[in-house]
């Protein structure tokens, strides 16, 4: 056999033009809150067609400031779908409020409007407290979005985009009309991750966009310790302005409960060249989801694709698989490690986040979701990234068939 080399599930590619652009921000004369942040945010509102984008230090900080932001608190409810990384129920903890988990389709690994309706339904009366839903965009995929800010809006209720996989995605509304995740067509706001696993990466990074400047000014208070510089609104004019009437130069208020999550000018240097590539890597992942499909496409009835939707292009953050072990005979434990053997790296996206333990003692009695369930009995994520090559993907196919004895 051939000395190939590993191939993870997913990882970042990095260039010379990354390195130069961030050893550049090493030598200048701001580590941090400096102009290369502004830049980064500016940049990313015209890629995702956002009014605003507020740079944060993580997905995860983008969720809980989007949470937060929209006064999320004790006693109110969101909904989250059961299949997505823990960050995005984390959020909703985050702000002493609670989580209630949407059951996804398994074909789709996704919250559709039937969920949602579903959800709300189960909740009866307590359909009044629920404040937030956050529709989580797996894979890259977008899902029925319009309905649910519909749905959300009837019901008084914000809509948070986990977008974590989804830059650069576009889907298409009722009325025929394109958009891309981001820009906020039909939510409040949406959550972008920049982690090395994620389609551009910064290390680690987040981004909130919106096209609500209050809900923009709130996020980015928040993300400074609630820190407040605008002279405008001090309210301790005692304490702000000098006795001639001009502001005293070091002061500032804090107005609220806020954090530090800001990211430095080091990593949004990064964004900056990687954002760039963004059009370039999408191509790449999508003609690899491609050849994937093509070459697994009807070769069994127990190994289907994910199921994409003809109003969604999008850019693909995973290639996942679903294999029904339980007819086919074999654990997916198994087939995992000798998959391993062959160099081929592979991955479960995710532990439906209702079964962590932490949800499963402060949920003791929520109800069981048969969908995600079976979606996550049989998921499982091949490698993609851009540098990827077609023979790679070849090469995944042709042991993946050897292993499951299928032509
Ligand atoms: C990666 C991810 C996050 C968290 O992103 P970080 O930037 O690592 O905090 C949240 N939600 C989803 C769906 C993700 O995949």
């Amino acid at each position: 056999m051939a000395d190939f080399s590993f191939l993870p599930y997913g990882k970042q590619i990095i260039e010379e033009d990354d390195i130069a652009a961030v050893t550049s921000a090493l030598q200048s004369d701001f580590l941090t809150t400096g102009p290369l942040v502004a830049q980064f945010e500016e940049a990313f509102c015209a890629v995702v067609s956002a009014g605003f984008s507020i740079s944060c230090s993580s997905a995860t900080a983008g969720l809980h400031l989007a949470c937060a932001a929209v006064g999320l608190k004790e006693n109110d409810l969101a909904i989250v779908p059961a299949n997505t990384f823990v960050a995005t129920a984390n959020a909703v903890r985050y702000c002493g409020a609670d989580v209630v988990f949407a059951d996804v389709n398994p074909e789709t690994g996704m919250m559709g409007i039937k969920h949602l309706r579903d959800t709300l339904a189960r909740l009866g009366p307590d359909r009044k407290r629920v404040r937030v839903i956050l529709p989580v965009y797996f894979a890259g995929e977008v899902a029925e979005v319009e309905e649910i800010y519909e749905e959300a809006k009837r019901l008084g209720a914000m809509v948070i985009e986990d977008a974590a996989h989804a830059l650069g995605s576009r889907y298409q509304s009722k009325d025929g009309q394109w958009h891309i995740v981001g820009a906020c067509d039909h939510s409040d706001l949406a959550v972008f991750s920049f982690h090395p696993v994620k389609t551009i990466t910064m290390g680690e990074g987040g981004v909130v966009s919106t096209q609500n400047s209050d809900l923009a000014k709130r996020v980015a208070l928040l993300r400074s310790h609630g820190i407040e510089r605008n002279k405008d609104v001090f309210t301790n004019k005692v304490l702000a302005f000098a006795e001639n009437g001009s502001v005293n130069p070091w002061y500032y208020e804090m107005t609220n409960l806020g954090w530090n999550y800001r990211v430095t000018d080091i990593q949004c240097a990064l964004g900056m060249t990687q954002l760039q590539k963004l059009d370039r890597f999408g191509k790449a992942r999508q003609s690899l989801v491609g050849r994937y499909r093509s070459q697994l496409s009807d070769r069994s009835p127990y190994l289907t694709c994910l199921k994409s939707s003809p109003h969604c292009k999008p850019v693909n953050h995973l290639f996942v698989i679903l294999i029904d072990f339980e007819a086919l005979g074999i654990s997916r434990g198994d087939l995992i490690q000798s998959l391993k053997d062959d160099k081929i790296g592979t991955q479960v996206h995710y532990v439906p986040v209702l079964y962590q333990p932490y949800y499963q003692a402060l949920y003791p009695n929520h109800p069981d979701l048969p969908g995600v369930r079976r979606y996550y009995d049989q998921c499982l994520s091949l490698p993609l990234y851009p540098t990827l090559e077609m023979s790679d993907v070849d090469r995944v196919v042709q042991s993946l068939k050897n292993k499951l004895e299928i032509q």
